[in-house]
């Protein structure tokens, strides 16, 4: 019996993963992984009780789960949420809202492109995310996609580089709800709020404002990140008392340098979020 592994940040194709939910449990399997979340951005859709079936015909223990999009201080900040009831009202209005919004943002995003004169249309986008399996979380990475689709650029790295990251020509924030808000929601729906990838929030202020803030763990444990830079994150989670959380952030085919399973928690820490 392989030691107890559980990967708890992946996305599948109802955001912008390239694999269905169930075939990220048969590759879950495949990596003899134990437990598994699956992460997507701003919603849950993954979780239908054929997942909760897949997954328990594969002896594998699935955790819900979703990575929130927030702003602070024009830095966008990732929120993990576990455990919420996949049946909060309120939760599900929280996704519906944070939908709404990118609904305008890409809209904002397609206007500044066809300023460039690279347009697209949203018709486009939606056609686009719609032939692709999956209910999707539409984003900058369809857009990008598209961008290569329609030879504006010649890869997804240079749509973002020259025209989609932050800072960039076209970019929008889009109006965005506050890692606050989105720890408030996770824990008005029975959940635990993970603080994901802190390593890439640059500026010192905003990494000292979010430590201060009510979070029940924080991600240390991250794709291919080298074990000496994870040491001071598992270091801070255990001075504050927190989860020290891991995953791969593997998106399939649109990351393919990160495999499931590549960053894991261990038995102990996995159960943490099945107790009350
Ligand atoms: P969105 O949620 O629409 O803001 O898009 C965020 C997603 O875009 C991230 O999860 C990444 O997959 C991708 N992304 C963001 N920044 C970059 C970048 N600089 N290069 C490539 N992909 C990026
Ligand atoms: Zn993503
Ligand atoms: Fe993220
Ligand atoms: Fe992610």
């Amino acid at each position: 019996m392989n030691a107890f592994r559980a990967d708890l940040h992946c996305h599948s194709d109802c955001s912008d993963g390239s694999d269905s939910p169930l075939t990220l449990i048969h590759l879950a399997s495949k990596a003899g992984l134990q437990g598994l979340s699956i992460t997507d951005h701003d919603t849950m859709e993954a979780y239908t009780p054929e997942l909760f079936q897949g997954a328990l015909s594969r002896e594998i223990t699935l955790l819900p789960g979703v990575e929130l999009s927030t702003e602070y201080s024009d830095v966008s900040v990732h929120i993990l949420g576990y455990a919420v009831d996949i049946a909060s009202t309120t939760f599900n209005a929280f996704l519906t809202e944070i939908q709404k919004r990118r609904v305008s943002r890409n809209r904002e995003i397609l206007a500044n492109l066809a300023r460039k004169n690279l347009p697209v249309t949203e018709d486009e986008l939606t056609h686009f995310a719609s032939r692709l399996e999956g209910k999707k979380t539409i984003g900058r990475p369809h857009i990008a996609a598209l961008m290569v689709q329609k030879g504006y650029v010649r890869t997804w790295q240079e749509a973002f580089e020259v025209y989609l990251k932050q800072g960039a020509c076209c970019y929008a924030p889009g109006k965005k709800f506050t890692p606050h808000d989105a720890i408030r929601q996770i824990h008005a729906a029975g959940g635990k709020a993970v603080l994901a990838h802190p390593h890439f929030l640059r500026r010192g202020f905003v990494l000292r404002d979010l430590l201060a803030l009510p979070f029940d763990g924080i991600e240390c444990y991250y794709a291919k990140l080298p074990k000496q830079q994870e040491r001071p994150w598992v270091e801070l989670a255990e001075k504050k008392g927190w989860i020290a959380t891991g995953g791969s952030d593997y998106h399939g085919a649109f990351k393919p340098h990160l495999s499931l399973g590549c960053s894991w928690v261990n038995e102990e820490t996995f159960a943490k979020f099945f107790l009350l």
